[in-house]
């Protein structure tokens, strides 16, 4: 496995770096995107730790900048997870109100009004600006979305099951609340350990990947 990740990291970083913030008219519609995360590192050079996709058509996009640019968790599982573990490392009790979803008027009815809304952009905040310090990516594009699906998972599979790729002792993801994340050293919950990449989709990921 770890030869075939080696590979894929190899890849990957031929492919153009986006920093954030990132100019989304230079993305493709229709994408698979592969972070990096500053201070991690395997393969002799970045390691990837994260890897997403989209499901409706031409929202690539619009999915970087729900992560990278629009304040709010709740309709990105990537920032409520950035902020879980920057709240957990801090012991900070707000963590219980992050965890609640607001978004519907079931969820509001549920939960009341939100307690803090001050202190909610403040993570907010704290999350957008961890982002910015610490994330780059590359893309892939892909215009077809069992395609994007189908090599989202094997991506994520091939890392998550490689023995040479581990996260630093100073990983944020290790003061994530959530074991999957801390033990993958990836910040993902869905698709690890699953079919990896074979050669075949190598080569296709090589003729996918946005590399000007
Ligand atoms: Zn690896």
């Amino acid at each position: 496995m770890s030869e075939v990740c080696a590979e894929l990291h190899r890849i990957v970083r031929t492919g153009k770096l986006h920093r954030v913030p990132f100019d989304a008219r230079a993305l493709p519609k229709n994408g698979i995107y592969v972070l990096f995360e500053r201070g991690e590192v395997c393969h002799d050079g970045p390691r990837i730790v994260r890897v997403g996709t989209h499901t409706g058509d031409d929202q690539l996009p619009s999915r970087m900048q729900q992560h990278f640019v629009k304040e709010n968790k709740d309709r990105s599982i990537f920032r409520k997870n950035i902020g879980r573990a920057l709240l957990n490392r801090e012991s900070d009790p707000y963590l219980a109100e992050w965890e609640k979803d607001r978004t519907s008027r079931a969820q509001r009815q549920r939960f009341g009004l939100e307690p803090d809304p001050v202190k909610r952009r403040e993570v907010e905040a704290s999350v957008t600006a961890y982002m910015r310090e610490h994330f780059s990516f590359v893309v892939f594009s892909a215009e077809v979305a069992a395609e994007r699906l189908s090599l989202e998972s094997k991506l994520i599979s091939t890392v998550s099951r490689c023995g040479a790729c581990g996260p630093s002792d100073r990983w944020l993801g290790r003061s994530s609340p959530k074991e999957k994340i801390r033990s993958s050293g990836l910040w993902l919950v869905n698709e690890l350990g699953k079919v990896p990449l074979d050669a075949a989709d190598l080569g296709r990921l090589s003729e996918l990947l946005v590399d000007r």
